[in-house]
């Protein structure tokens, strides 16, 4: 059974939220503050979190390091803020997604059942290094080996430089996972290039032009403005 810690101070949203995921089976432990998670996470592991960054206690973006540095689990914000900025330090701090208030209950479902999926289909993420990951990522327009690093798109091998390659290496090892921009910059270019956000456009659009039957419509490497990037297969 799948564990979710629900971290909300708001009473009747905390209700409604036990009250769906109980409905689909979920085991569900709920906290009205960031104290009573890091409690309830300590003495039963949640296989997912939800939580809202506005908390009576503590800042949310703290109390999503706080999980990160014990807890592998994904962990969906929710947030009556809706300004990107806050998203992108939810992200940069460890979250896995993020919704903003008001969002529908089905959203919220479909949300964390990807992310619950991911969790346990994911090639590149906390996974024990004996476990040989699934390396060979499909989509309907071209075929990822991560093993071997190579590309191909139809019958022919698609050349990819270090960087592109790089690139594309975080976002199919996060498949469906939003990925900030300050977090590729930092991993692909190094910790300075934080805010170089124009070089992730033109290499953005360097590998759709190689990648997506329809560059200017990716179906595959997703744009969030001002946030990030995901890779959908
Ligand atoms: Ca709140």
């Amino acid at each position: 059974m799948t564990r979710v810690l629900v971290v909300e101070d708001d009473a009747q949203l905390a209700r409604a939220l036990v009250i769906n995921l109980k409905a689909r089976t979920y085991e569900v432990d709920a906290a009205p503050d960031g104290t009573s998670a890091l409690r309830l996470a300590a003495a039963g592991p949640p296989d997912a979190i939800v939580l809202d960054l506005g908390l009576p206690d503590m800042d949310g973006i703290d109390l999503i390091r706080a999980l990160r540095d014990r807890l592998r689990a994904p962990v969906l914000v929710l947030s009556a803020r809706s300004g990107s900025e806050d998203k992108i330090r939810a992200l940069d701090a460890g979250a896995d997604d993020y919704m903003t208030k008001p969002f529908s209950m089905d959203e919220l479902l479909a949300r964390l059942r990807a992310a619950t999926r991911r969790m346990e289909e994911s090639p590149g993420r906390d996974r024990p290094s004996a476990e040989t990951p699934s390396a060979v990522v499909v989509t309907d327009g071209f075929t990822v080996d991560l093993l071997a690093k190579k590309v191909r798109r139809g019958d022919r091998d698609v050349r990819l430089t270090p960087t592109e390659w790089h690139l594309l290496e975080i976002l199919i090892c996060n498949p469906g996972r939003l990925i900030s921009q300050r977090r590729l910059l930092e991993e692909v270019w190094g910790p300075t290039y934080g805010s170089k956000t124009n070089y992730l456009r033109v290499y953005m659009a360097q590998l759709r032009r190689k990648l997506e039957a329809d560059p200017s419509h990716p179906r595959h490497l997703i744009t969030e403005p001002g946030m990030g990037y995901r890779f959908e297969s």
